[in-house]
């Protein structure tokens, strides 16, 4: 498995994190005579927001959550549809659900990523966003997708969880759209045990976006917590201070780690373009990847899973994500099901929403086809050169073998 950011944990993050403990103020907002000057989770928001090169930063406790409260600010709700790629993690679904809007299912391009041409096809009068997802550390389409969602009329939120740092034509994933969000769970890329980030541009986002998370606090710096203002309604959504030191410390890292990934990443990737069939997952821009997984693919099926098999022999993992439980919607029973949490179905049920949805294997024809034939590969920071000798010949025994 790799780790990625939690590879990288060290006295970096042990500094970062002390200065929290001597003050004993784990509360990211208030306290400022007993704080000292720390001010951890602020400062990680202002320099992550200049490192994706927007105006604005919101730390929130998940990706997940960065999701929900992105979506509570765009205001999409119940009556509201949203579109959402087949590839990706269970929680880009749960959160429209959360807001109480339905997830429209649609097909991926050869980037693994939402298909712009998707858009005007499977778009519904009650559509309000879409929400491309940056799946394994690589940008979707993502111009054509702004593109065609204005032309539309449709927001364009990005789940950025899985490619933190990496970009698209020299602009950084996330700030492509009216919203970005990122992860920083134990396994993501940059990690703050959890966490989690919503970026901007729009000052009004911003500003919703960092009431709801704290139950409509409008942080006025000019008095107390108890006395400050509120317009909106909100819920719990804060990041806390000691996530905010790892990620500060975490962040300085960014740049190193992927360096180091896309090093290993070359290696193992010339190992497989050496196999005739082999292919590589299609990228507009291959210098903006993230370097965090590695994707190939074979002409057929069957060939790609005998290859994983003759891989995990030698002690290789891959994923083939068509067959995998959690981030292809076609296998998650659950979901199909409406199980939700509460007995009454909702939103799947909410007489407020008009349209009609349906999850069918038979809409997405190119997912089925391509991530059948692809396995993915993840890349860790710290890869020995005799842990890549054992992949390079798992590889080149594998190639003899299909
Ligand atoms: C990890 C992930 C999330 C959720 O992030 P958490 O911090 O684990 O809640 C959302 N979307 C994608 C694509 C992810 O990979």
């Amino acid at each position: 498995m790799n780790m990625a950011g939690a590879e990288l944990i060290g006295k970096e993050e042990i500094k970062e994190v002390m200065d929290v403990l001597e003050t004993g103020i784990l509360m990211r907002y208030g306290f400022d005579k007993e704080r000292k000057g720390v001010y951890k989770v602020r400062q990680f928001e202002e320099d992550f927001a200049k490192y994706c090169g927007v105006g604005y930063a919101l730390g929130v406790t998940s990706g997940s959550s960065a999701l929900k409260v992105a979506l509570e600010a765009l205001d999409v709700g119940r009556g509201d549809d949203v579109l959402v790629p087949a590839f990706t993690f269970l929680a880009t679904y749960e959160a429209v659900l959360e807001v109480g809007a339905i997830p429209i299912m649609v097909d991926i391009d050869d980037t693994l990523n939402l298909d712009p041409d998707e858009i005007e096809k499977k778009k519904t009068p009650h559509t309000k966003a879409v929400i491309p997802v940056h799946m394994c550390g690589l940008a979707a389409n993502i111009d054509r997708i702004v593109e065609v969602a204005r032309k539309n009329n449709l927001l364009v939120l990005e789940d950025n969880a899985q490619g933190c740092g990496a970009s698209f034509k020299g602009k950084k994933l996330g700030g492509f759209g009216d919203m970005g969000t990122f992860s920083f769970d134990y396994v993501k890329t940059v990690t703050t045990g959890e966490g989690g980030m919503v970026i901007t541009n729009n000052r009004d986002l911003y500003l919703r976006s960092e009431w709801y998370s704290d139950h409509g606090h409008d942080h006025n710096p000019n008095v107390g917590r108890a006395l400050e203002g509120r317009t909106i309604l909100g819920f719990n959504y804060r990041m806390n201070e000691l996530q905010g030191a790892l990620g500060l410390a975490q962040l300085r890292k960014l740049d190193y780690l992927i360096s180091e990934q896309k090093k290993n990443k070359k290696v193992i990737m010339d190992a497989l373009a050496a196999i005739p069939g082999v292919g590589f997952r299609a990228k507009q821009d291959p210098g903006g990847d993230s370097a965090t997984f590695l994707a190939f693919n074979f002409p057929e099926e069957q060939i790609a899973l005998k290859f994983q098999k003759l891989l995990a022999a030698e002690g290789v993992d891959t994923t083939c994500y068509k067959n995998n439980l959690w981030h292809y919607i076609p296998n998650w029973e659950h979901f199909l099901a409406f199980s939700t949490a509460n007995s009454k179905k909702h939103p799947f049920t909410d007489p407020l929403y008009k349209g009609k949805v349906e999850y069918l294997r038979e809409t997405i024809p190119h997912a089925e086809d391509i991530l059948g034939r692809t396995l993915v590969m993840g890349i860790s920071v710290k890869m020995s050169s005799e842990r890549l000798d054992v992949i390079r010949k798992a590889i080149e025994k594998a190639a003899k073998n299909i």
